[in-house]
């Protein structure tokens, strides 16, 4: 289980017993937010006011204590393209048409956004490398997760049974109905369930099988175990709330 971290009024989750990475998901709980985005959005791209998202990025890295370190975001668009992160011009760095961050330097801050995709993140602990990934229905179809461990492997020679894996909070196969065509998608891998003439991706579990078929050790692999549109009083849902909602963030820095 993800022990849930309160720290300075900010509210995550963390998988547990990782040492030489500060690993972070966040919550909606803690910021400055209003509405349908209170109130801890950090979501540039989803309606919400500019001043409130800088504000509440700024409470979380001062939670964290990540302050004044340079930071690299990616531009999400649900494919599979991986930047590895060596220098970051700037403070700041957006890669575009990126859904997944590797590094092995320390004391920059790697963060992707989620409202209901499923956050995936990798540690190896051997050679000190760190990766995210965004993992959406569309990109665990392109095995993202796989994808960015691979990446991993060519950089830094990362070994999947070396690797610890992180998969954060989502949406859950209680509540991500989807249509036959996204179905037929998942049923080889044995993702879908079937209920009352519907059917429900397990995109946590997908994510899990895909990662196990590389060689990741199943004791390495911690799921969160929480519904994002279940919990809505914790998380933003994109299903749950009907498309208008926040993001929360998946934060990662080599220590
Ligand atoms: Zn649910």
């Amino acid at each position: 289980m993800y022990k849930v971290k309160q720290i300075k009024g900010l509210t995550y989750l963390a998988p547990p017993g990782w040492r030489g990475v500060l690993c972070a998901f966040t919550t909606r709980l803690g910021g400055v937010s209003q509405g349908p985005f209170a109130t801890l959005n950090l979501g540039r791209s989803c309606g919400d006011d500019g001043a409130a998202v800088d504000e509440n990025w700024r409470l979380v890295l001062g939670g964290l204590g990540l302050e004044g370190l340079p930071r690299a975001a990616a531009w999400q668009v649900h494919g599979t393209k991986v930047a590895r992160i060596e220098d970051i011009p700037g403070d700041y760095h957006l890669y575009r048409d990126t859904d997944a961050l590797i590094t092995d330097r320390r004391g920059i801050v790697l963060s992707t956004l989620y409202a209901d995709c499923v956050p995936l993140v990798f540690y190896d602990p051997r050679n000190k490398a760190i990766g995210m990934a965004h993992a959406g229905w569309r990109g665990t179809r392109a095995h993202i997760g796989p994808v960015t461990l691979a990446a991993m492997e060519q950089a830094f020679g990362t070994r999947p049974e070396d690797c610890l894996v992180g998969i954060g909070p989502s949406i859950g196969p209680c509540c991500y109905s989807v249509g036959p065509e996204v179905g037929d998608e998942f049923a080889p891998l044995g993702a879908v369930q079937s209920r009352e003439g519907k059917l429900f991706v397990d995109l946590p579990r997908a994510n899990q099988l895909l990662l196990l078929q590389e060689g990741v050790r199943p004791e390495n692999i911690q799921l969160a175990g929480i519904c994002t549109s279940c919990r809505q009083d914790l998380f933003f849902s994109h299903r749950g709330s009907g498309g208008i909602t926040g993001r929360m963030a998946s934060i990662m820095v080599l220590l």
